[in-house]
């Protein structure tokens, strides 16, 4: 029998009157320069004869196809399979039934955000664990157990709850360093997000985070010492990757967008700033020309304004500018003079579950108020600082 999969967080049970504490994450994480050559020996580790490799066409031929070899090493076979690149119903479906005639024991996806999200649907449907190995640092997927699921055209469709963690999670940082700066870039907005919402879930005792249970310390921890270190070293690691080099600050900002951001977001709780990314990829031309962290960005310029935290706004808004994350709606394709595209924004935004985090009545009016507020700042802070760094990533 398949392990079931849930359209709903598993572990809160808030309707029996107790709420527990839950921390979620996978028993293993592995990153460093060239680690992709040693997977055989990390996942010989876990007693897999025959691991299916789902990357896309392209990742078969590099990142997979280095895992393959490091398995084959190892002794352990491996099945390939390919992401098609969206992590829609349609696909998962299409690679659990190649899979299904593999008789694997394991999976392993190798790729970005959606490939690794798909992996786990995938995972679930065949009963086996999953193995991530992210080839960017873009996103907070790689760690958690949840998917976030799309349609075919890539406008966000839901989320499904896996019950279990990836069993282990590699990243190869000489892989991240080598891709374009961008990513890592918006792997900076998705992590940085995590501690405006984590701390407004941890402030809130009515609030729950993505396994449905209340925050632990511990995650609590895990996403200010994110934010801290994106502070720190987030301008000096994108530099490094500018200059193909793996130094200590890309090391820490690579955790910071994977293993902190990934834990803090699952086990910390989420607010606004998600919804707002969510929300805008209803608007194909956004969905297709941002990554993830990036919209997360624009969402955190929400979270901060609902917060009414000027000092923090601003200097989150600044630090954005800096490493050329977007800060008002139109670096991301939106006219905000367009009301029936920011009546339909805010709609987006207000079915978003998590908002219920924010620890007062949020209607329509304030997701509006807040998302103008937002953009007022960002221009003024593009203004002060100049849009330079934000045009050069999207040039690159
Ligand atoms: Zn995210």
């Amino acid at each position: 029998m398949n392990t079931p999969y849930y359209p709903q967080p598993i572990f809160g049970k808030p309707s029996a009157g107790v709420v527990p504490r839950v921390f979620a994450a996978p028993p293993k994480y592995v990153q460093g320069p060239g680690v992709l050559d040693l997977a055989g020996h990390y996942l010989g580790t876990l007693g897999f004869a025959r691991m299916g490799i789902m990357a896309s066409k392209r990742g078969h031929g590099a990142e997979a196809g280095r895992v393959a070899a490091s398995l084959a090493e190892s002794g352990i076979q491996s099945v390939p399979v390919t992401f098609g690149g969206e992590c829609s119903l349609e696909e998962i479906d299409s690679a659990t039934a190649e899979l299904r005639q593999g008789n694997v024991d394991c999976l392993i996806a190798v790729g970005g955000g959606k490939c690794v999200d798909a992996g786990k649907c995938v995972s679930v449907r065949l009963d086996v664990p999953v193995v991530i190995v992210p080839t960017l640092a873009s996103n907070d997927a790689p760690t958690s157990a949840v998917a976030v699921i799309y349609t075919p055209e890539g406008v966000n469709a839901g989320a499904e709850f896996q019950p279990n963690n990836p069993v282990m999670v590699i990243v190869d940082t000489d892989v991240v360093a080598k891709a374009s700066e961008r990513y890592l870039v918006a792997g900076i907005g998705d992590a940085m997000a995590t501690w405006y919402e984590a701390r407004v879930c941890f402030d809130n005792p009515r609030a729950s985070n993505v396994v449905g249970s209340r925050p632990t310390l511990a995650a609590t921890a895990i996403a200010d010492i994110c934010a801290r270190t994106l502070y720190e070293d987030g301008e000096a690691a994108a530099k490094a990757v500018r200059e193909d080099e793996v130094n200590d600050a890309l090391e820490r900002v690579v955790e910071a967008n994977t293993l902190l951001s990934g834990l803090g977001f699952e086990s910390g709780g989420l607010a606004a700033a998600h919804g707002v990314a969510g929300g805008l990829t209803i608007f194909p031309e956004v969905e297709e020309n941002n990554l993830h962290g990036e919209l997360v960005a624009i969402g955190t310029g929400l979270q901060v304004a609902l917060d009414g935290d000027d000092v923090e706004a601003d200097k989150v808004t600044e630090f954005f500018a800096r490493v050329g994350l977007p800060v008002h709606l139109e670096q991301v394709g939106i006219d905000v003079a367009d009301t029936d595209v920011m009546d339909r924004l805010v709609d987006e935004v207000m079915k978003f579950g998590p908002l219920k985090n924010i620890p007062r009545d949020i209607d329509a009016e304030a997701v509006r108020n807040g998302l103008l507020a937002a953009d007022q700042r960002g221009r003024n802070v593009s203004a002060r600082l100049g849009d330079s760094p934000f045009r050069a990533l999207r040039a690159s």
